[in-house]
């Protein structure tokens, strides 16, 4: 497998969940990223193991429309403020925030105009969410329509796992039949860095 460092960042991606792969995709895009979009996507790199160091060779690099100077004065300390490397209370020191689950993300913080943070399968508006998963490679019809189905019923970690199944089905019916993945380890997916966990795992 790949190592967890900035230049890997992209190539790991493919093993992002929707609400991590939009941010990444709008980052690229936009070489820039709102506060709450920046703290969701640092905590979930934090989470796969990227490191702080790493973590901001990583803005610096994404961030390319800005001086040093500016990214220095603007974006640094956030960074190191949700590794735990600097400022926060004394519990959070040290080891900084926790990486969001999908229940903090799908209710706290409801992304507005022009945020890219929060989770697609809510947030998105039906065509849109269509149009995000096709461009990333999710085309078949009867996934995209039970997605759709599962977003008007607002079953959001079911369309997210209905997503994940169809994009490892290969792998997870090889581990299935050769038993080194359990029922217990398919249980829905509730964490976008379990999400990348089980993804990782089962491509490498
Ligand atoms: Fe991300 Fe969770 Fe939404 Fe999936 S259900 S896209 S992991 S927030």
């Amino acid at each position: 497998g790949a190592e967890i460092t900035a230049a890997n960042i992209d190539k790991l991606s493919q093993h992002f969940p929707m609400c991590m792969a939009n941010l990444h995709r709008t980052l690229k895009r936009d070489a820039h990223l709102k506060h709450y979009g920046r703290f969701q996507y640092t905590l979930f790199l934090k989470g796969i193991g990227l490191n702080l160091e790493e973590c901001l060779v990583f803005w610096r690099q994404s961030f390319s429309k800005i001086t040093e100077d500016k990214f220095n004065k603007d974006y640094k300390y956030n960074v190191r403020h949700v590794y735990g490397d600097v400022g926060g209370d004394a519990n959070r020191r040290g080891t900084g925030y926790s990486p969001l689950s999908c229940q903090k993300i799908l209710t706290e913080h409801a992304p507005g105009t022009g945020e890219a943070h929060g989770c697609p399968y809510r947030h998105f508006s039906a065509e849109n969410l269509s149009a995000l998963l096709q461009a990333t490679g999710v085309s078949d019809r009867s996934v995209l329509q039970g997605v759709i189905e599962d977003k008007a019923n607002t079953k959001y970690h079911m369309a997210c796992n209905r997503v994940f199944e169809h994009i490892h089905k290969n792998e997870i019916k090889r581990a299935r039949d050769d038993g080194v993945m359990s029922a217990a380890q398919l249980e829905t997916i509730v964490h976008p860095n379990e999400y990348f966990k089980r993804s990782y795992l089962l491509k490498n």
